[in-house]
């Protein structure tokens, strides 16, 4: 028999900690105050023995996030806070950094690793790489449909996790780069900006197309699967994740709870727990990717907040009143006073304009289609409500009703199943054995059993008594008994022997789970430098006319990263042709499905800049492999583990700003860290169309009609910086940064570094600005003009301006005080 996946929940803090046990969590997972992807919320180092002692004892397993990149100025800390994870008995941490993996086998051995989301595993290549550096069980992408996860679940052997609810970003967890080029934060160390939550007008070929309503068309909708989870379970996935540790203890609740009900098979999913999801938290729920690729699906794009429940439209403002038609969830779940409605005017309002919104004070129905509701005086602006606005509950007094049964508990609410084997044979000792997960309890009387003079024991008075657990944390789950000759056991020595196991059990449970640990201590510095030489420029291009340009500059490599991976042959050709090193690009996800983009790579006789973590594992014995940015390398260890799989050259992650790149050079092997000193940051990458969604009816490559290859796009956000937008290979949209970053002010310091390797990249350059800007940087690198040059040559190629970017370097660096 298959086992059931575990439920595994978020937790900000206590309130929602507490309210996961209660509705069911088979797990919980929350972060620390530091290393953690949601950095705004956590336990202490203090408070996280306590925390992973009230999960135990109630039978929940509690796993740590550690799920951001980690620098080297943090590795000590870092170090630190492993062992003391380990010391407080998590179940596992969860980790993003490939180093931090290496770390924590090394410092906790019998700690177990999952790899997180941000890790950007999307196929059994990523897997088995994660598996390889001692992760046990491998959080997959969000973006895989249901057939590309069962695909993994047959071609890997390790446990995989899915999440089954909650926001989605836009962005490939991990590949986000949005909050590091325009707000010096960064996702993948915890301190997301929500910029795929803005309003942006879409620009196409240089004018402005109409989005309707769709102003926001990055902010994806929340994802819901309740219905999906029969047709999960039969793939052997081990846990079911819910995102939130934003979230309040409300909606862990309540989630927690359906998403329970739905595993046990206790309900058959109906409207109903649908709307009170949609009621607690919701951008508009969906199965989205899971279901498939369907780009028109993903991003609806009215709004970027929470919403609640669509209750029907608008018919007619009056006085003192307002006349809707309602909708089906209506009668599911009907208005009432009470009720906190907002009117959504997304066609017709711009996105900065606050909603009107209030309390329903009383509810009319007029006729079948038509309901009055009242507001209290004074509670709307009646002017700024039309005909047609969309009415959304966004408050519900009976669904916190429903909630507060489980975060306002004194008893336990949920009560997890114990399975009970019972052996009762007149002339032998009854014994029981009592088992909860990896815990096993024996009770048994210290004298034989007597035959009855009557009626004995029998298996359904003994599920009587066994059932009897009170207030207690648990209830009998499955019943085994061996009952022979007809033995007589008194009720009272039954009751004495549950009580005795119910107190073994609850001791074993609550039992601390240490997990030894060995003292780590930074290796010494031993950089192993190549030499150094004169400086190589290299450009990459994304089209053929740029590719003329970047011929004629005649760099030291060109990089080919095009739409179309096979019509790229007649540039590669022409590119060998003139002498200059060819190198092509690899997408930076790779599918089960797509293994032919693989094939095609690994059978270029050229040099490949490597962007996919599982390829690079799948491609590692091949010589000329750069590993890109987005093999996101933070620190010496990372770096070392990749150069050491194969890489010739790496380059580091954008979380790194010019003097961490610089350091992480002198510590690693400068001679083999490829900088990028020109480019557009791509700062979200997507599995979400925007050409697909915005310029067709299609719902994929097969009915789009292709307006990738006929237009240029991109999004102009409110600033009026315009975003251009480049699809791949595999349809993912990239967007990146408007204003192009360059390296000017570091330069130098990079060359004294030791960094001999520097790239330009570009993305809607039109020939002149590439052969400027190449131009420009050949000058610098061969002496000709300084640095400061550069950034007056560069301004007459950037007509959306320059930056630092991501390159900046802050005054202070914050600290870590951690232990
Ligand atoms: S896509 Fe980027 S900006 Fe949006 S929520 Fe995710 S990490 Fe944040
Ligand atoms: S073919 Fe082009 S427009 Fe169509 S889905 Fe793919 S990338 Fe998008």
């Amino acid at each position: 028999m298959r086992m059931k996946p575990e439920i595994m929940s978020p937790a900000g803090h206590w309130p929602q900690l507490k309210a996961a046990i209660e509705a069911g969590a088979d797990s919980v997972y929350f972060g620390l105050t530091h290393f953690s992807a949601r950095a705004k919320v956590g336990f202490t180092l203090e408070e996280l023995p306590e925390a992973l002692s009230t999960l135990h004892k109630r039978g929940v397993k509690g796993y740590v996030t550690f799920n951001t990149l980690v620098f080297d100025r943090e590795l000590e800390a870092a170090a630190k806070t492993i062992e003391a994870i380990a010391t407080a008995g998590a179940d596992a941490i969860i980790v993003q950094d490939l180093g931090i993996c290496s770390l924590a086998k090394q410092i906790a051995p019998d700690l177990e690793i999952h790899g997180s989301t941000q890790m950007s595993i999307t196929n059994a290549d990523g897997v088995r790489l994660a598996q390889r550096l001692g992760a046990t069980r491998v959080n997959l992408a969000r973006e895989l449909s249901l057939d590309e996860i069962a695909k993994i679940r047959q071609e890997t052997d390790c446990e995989l996790e899915i999440f089954v609810h909650g926001a989605l970003c836009v962005a490939y967890s991990g590949q986000c780069f949005s909050s590091e080029a325009w707000g010096g934060r960064s996702a993948n160390r915890g301190q997301c900006a929500q910029a795929c939550r803005l309003p942006y007008e879409l620009i196409v070929d240089n004018h402005a197309e109409p989005l309707a309503d769709a102003r926001y068309p990055l902010s994806p909708g929340d994802l819901y699967t309740l219905e999906w989870i029969p047709k999960l379970l039969p793939l052997g996935i081990s846990s079911l994740k819910i995102e939130g540790r934003y979230k309040d203890a409300e909606y862990v609740a309540l989630t927690t709870a359906a998403y329970r009900k739905a595993v046990d098979g206790v309900f058959d999913v109906t409207g109903q727990e649908r709307i009170q999801l949609e009621q607690v938290y919701s951008r508009g729920l969906g199965p989205f990717f899971l279901s498939g690729v369907n780009h028109q699906k993903v991003v609806e794009g009215r709004g970027p907040r929470h919403r609640g429940v669509l209750m029907g439209r608008v018919l007619e403002t009056l006085p003192e009143s307002i006349r809707i038609e309602p909708n089906a969830n209506h009668s599911l779940a009907p208005l009432k006073p009470g009720d906190g409605v907002v009117f959504d005017a997304a066609d017709w309002r711009s996105p900065q304009e606050k909603e009107e919104g209030g309390r329903i004070y009383t509810v009319r129905s007029l006729k079948p289609n038509v309901l009055e509701l009242g507001f209290a005086n004074n509670a709307l602006d009646w002017r700024r409500i039309r005909k047609g606005d969309l009415l959304w509950r966004s408050s519900d007094t009976e669904v916190d009703k429903l909630a507060k049964r489980f975060t306002e508990a004194t008893q336990p609410v949920y009560r997890r199943p114990v399975d009970v084997v019972v052996k009762a044979v007149v002339g032998q000792p009854f014994e029981m054995q009592w088992s909860r997960g990896a815990n096993t309890a024996l009770v048994a009387a210290g004298t034989p059993l007597e035959a009855a003079a009557r009626q004995g024991l029998t298996l359904d008075s003994l599920r009587d008594q066994l059932s009897r657990l009170g207030a207690t944390a648990y209830t009998l789950g499955t019943l085994e008994a061996t009952i022979e000759g007809n033995p007589f056991v008194p009720v009272s020595l039954l009751n004495q022997l549950r009580r005795q196991a119910v107190d073994l059990l609850d001791q074993m449970t609550g039992a601390p789970r240490s997990k030894p640990t060995s003292p780590w201590s930074k290796p010494a510095n031993e950089p192993n430098p190549t030499t150094a030489g004169e400086p190589q420029l290299h450009v990459l291009v994304r089209s053929a006319r740029q590719l003329d340009a970047a011929i004629a500059a005649a760099p030291d490599s060109i990089t080919l990263d095009y739409l179309d991976l096979y019509g790229l042959w007649p540039s590669l050709e022409k590119l060998k042709a003139s002498g200059i090193a060819p190198r092509v690009a690899s997408p930076r996800v790779l599918k089960p499905g797509e293994d032919k983009i693989a094939d095609f790579l690994s059978k270029l006789s050229c040099a490949l800049l490597v962007r996919s973590a599982g390829l690079l594992d799948r491609l590692k014995q091949r010589p000329n492999l750069t590993g890109d940015f987005s093999l996101n390398a933070a620190n010496a260890i990372t770096a070392q583990m990749l150069l050491e799989m194969g890489l010739e050259r790496l380059t580091p992650t954008h979380d790194l700003n010019a003097s961490q790149i610089e350091a992480l050079a002198r510590q690693t092997d400068p001679g083999r860290i490829e900088v990028v000193a020109y480019q557009h940051l791509p700062v979200f990458h997507t599995e979400h169309c925007v050409f697909c969604r915005f310029l067709s009816k299609g719902t994929s490559y097969l009915d789009c009609g292709r307006p990738c290859e006929d237009h240029e796009i991109s999004l102009q956000d409110e600033q009026g910086r315009r975003h251009p937008v480049v699809a791949d290979v595999g349809c993912r949209n990239t967007v990146f940064g408007a204003q192009a970053q360059h390296a000017a002010a570091h330069i130098e310091a990079w060359l004294r570094a030791g960094i001999r390797h520097f790239r330009l990249e570009f993305v809607h350059e039109n020939e002149e600005q590439v052969r400027q800007i190449c131009a420009a940087f050949q000058a610098v690198l061969t002496g000709r003009k300084k640095p400061s040059d550069l950034q007056r040559l560069l301004s007459h190629c950037a007509p959306e301006g320059l930056t630092e970017g991501s390159l900046f370097v802050p005054k202070a660096e914050p600290v870590f005080r951690i232990l």
